[in-house]
């Protein structure tokens, strides 16, 4: 027997309707290209959100058609998102930070028709625009006064286009499980993969973050993404933020200036932030070293990489921010887990707290994880054994678009794998020990390069460490740490090695230590394994 509940679809366009009668004044902060500090309404978002899901109609695109961004995080890529998704289209969002020859897989792999691109990335498109020959034409996002010589095919100005538009749209009304958005993944090994997520799992996973146990966000909120609208959707801030109404600041072409984000986090009253380890690392020097505090931000949810200990003191002790390190990953839109307290937790010491934070977190309702062992058996959640981890749920990817189960990525049974190596303790906190590819074996165990890594990071020194396994002749593999001293710093060697003692276990102690000026990052801010273990492939470890 069916319950008796109206069917009503969970599309993006209702959060899009439920912001714009009850949030309409709600402000929408951007610096872009053009505008070193554009601020409006939702409703003025929105009303020019219709006008451009009418022009988009105009194109001659079908259902399911994918439209690409290449652009920073500000209100006219919020305006693509919504008008391209809730046309019934795909908003492909492009990371302009890859390899050229990789966004050209990407575009044709996903069959754009047609692309958004921000003034500043215009350039890149150029120099590729006669690779991607199906793309029929581009949508410059600035005004007419700023619109660059172009030979891009059909160039059109975003503010001309939607100019010539009625605000009045009526949005479509189709089944939930309608695609609603595509982002590849970095492709660290092999071609990117897309993940297309779907009305439905956007929603639902829009509740779990807004949740008070996950991000806890409401319209007494300011919410500024570092992370970009191009990867995972900025975590799911454009739809959370606007389902329950929070200001909105997007900081445009400027995500890695520390001052600027200082400025906005000051200025505009932000309340949570949310970005990579490494932008936090910019804003935290940056505000060291200008004897700054951060006097309004309260929270900041860190995630994408393992988030050092020392990052979490930094923000509570200096300046009163809670650290919530997320756990997740494109293919799980992405949020998996969050480390936030749970109840019995109050009488923590602040060092204690500060080691429930240091996880990658807990699992949060939508998300279920076990971890198992080289045969699948599932092991146990003890704090010690460790295994590959898997994870089911609504706003899991079940496959990758157009690889038909060719990737390998789940189980029989219906899992997916993570192609992470996690501890789970008693109480359901998860710690990822490595991606599975950067496990160091040691005479048959395994060293977390992750745990050398934060711990090293703890040193005053230390501005970043890496971690990666070197052949050795006994051992199979041992760990070499890799180096960038702090600003001004000296340290050598033997120096760290020392200090390194009794804080991990002494078989964990590396090999060896070389100091560099830089380490490798991916598009997504996480440190290159694969380059650095390429650098270091000849390496010879002291005997
Ligand atoms: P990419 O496109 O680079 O794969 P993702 O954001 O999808 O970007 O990367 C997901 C991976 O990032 C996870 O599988 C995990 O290895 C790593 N990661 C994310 N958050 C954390 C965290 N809090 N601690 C450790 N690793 C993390």
């Amino acid at each position: 027997m069916h319950g008796l509940m109206m069917d009503s679809e969970l599309l993006i366009s209702t959060i899009l309707r439920h912001a714009d009668r009850n949030f309409g004044n709600q402000e929408i902060v951007s610096v872009t290209a053009d505008n070193p500090l554009h601020r409006y309404t939702y409703q003025e978002c929105f009303r020019r959100t219709r006008q451009l899901a009418n022009a988009l109609g105009k194109l001659g695109l079908m259902q399911g058609d994918r439209v690409a961004t290449l652009a920073w995080n500000d209100y006219r890529h919020l305006e693509a998102y919504y008008a391209i998704g809730g046309s019934g289209y795909v908003c492909h969002t492009v990371n302009p930070r890859l390899f050229p020859e990789q966004v050209v897989f990407i575009i044709n792999h996903a069959e754009d028709r047609w692309i958004f691109v921000d003034l500043l990335i215009v350039p890149l498109l150029e120099k590729i625009a006669d690779q991607i020959p199906g793309v029929e034409g581009f949508v410059i996002m600035t005004d007419e006064k700023h619109m660059p010589e172009t030979n891009l095919k059909n160039a059109v100005c975003y503010e001309t286009l939607i100019g010539a538009e009625s605000d009045a749209f009526d949005w479509p009304v189709f089944d939930e499980r309608s695609a609603s958005a595509l982002c590849y993944t970095s492709g660290t090994t092999g071609d990117p993969k897309g993940v297309l997520y779907d009305h439905r799992s956007t929603i639902l996973h829009a509740y779990a973050a807004v949740s008070p146990d996950v991000m806890n966000l409401s319209s007494i909120d300011c919410v500024l993404p570092v992370v970009p609208l191009f990867h995972v959707n900025a975590w799911g801030i454009p739809y959370a933020a606007l389902m329950v109404g929070c200001k909105l600041v997007f900081p445009g072409p400027k995500m890695g200036d520390g001052e600027t984000l200082y400025g906005l986090l000051e200025q505009e009253n932000v309340s949570l932030a949310l970005g990579v380890p490494t932008v936090w690392l910019a804003l935290l020097q940056y505000a060291d070293s200008a004897g700054k505090k951060l006097n309004k931000l309260q929270r900041t949810v860190i995630g994408g990489a393992a988030v050092p200990e020392r990052m979490i003191r930094d923000f509570r002790d200096k300046h009163d921010v809670t650290v919530i390190q997320g756990w997740g990953m494109t293919e799980m839109s992405p949020l998996g887990t969050v480390s936030t307290p749970k109840f019995g937790m109050e009488t923590l010491t602040p060092d204690e707290m500060i080691a429930v934070r240091a996880k990658a977190g807990r699992g949060i309702f939508g998300v279920e994880m076990r971890i198992v062992d080289d045969k699948g058996t599932e092991m146990p959640w003890d704090g010690v054994a460790y295994g590959s981890l898997q994870v089911r749920g609504p706003w899991i990817c079940s496959d990758y678009f157009r690889l038909e189960g060719k990737s390998g990525s789940h189980t029989a049974d219906g899992w997916f794998d993570t192609g992470d190596v996690a501890i789970i303790d008693e109480d359901g906190y998860m710690s990822i020990t490595d991606r599975t590819k950067d496990v160091i074996k040691s005479g048959g165990e395994w060293i977390s390069s992750i745990d050398i890594e934060n711990t090293a990071m703890g040193h005053d020194a230390v501005a970043e460490a890496a971690v990666i396994g070197v052949a050795h002749p006994k051992w199979t593999e041992r760990p070499l740490l890799i180096i960038i001293r702090a600003k001004g710093a000296s340290l050598e060697r033997d120096e760290l090695l020392a200090w390194l003692e009794g804080k991990i276990a002494k078989w964990w102690i590396p090999d060896d230590v070389v100091f560099v000026d830089e380490i490798p990052h991916t598009a997504t801010g996480k440190i290159k394994k694969i380059e650095l273990r390429k650098q270091f492939a000849d390496y010879e470890l002291p005997s």
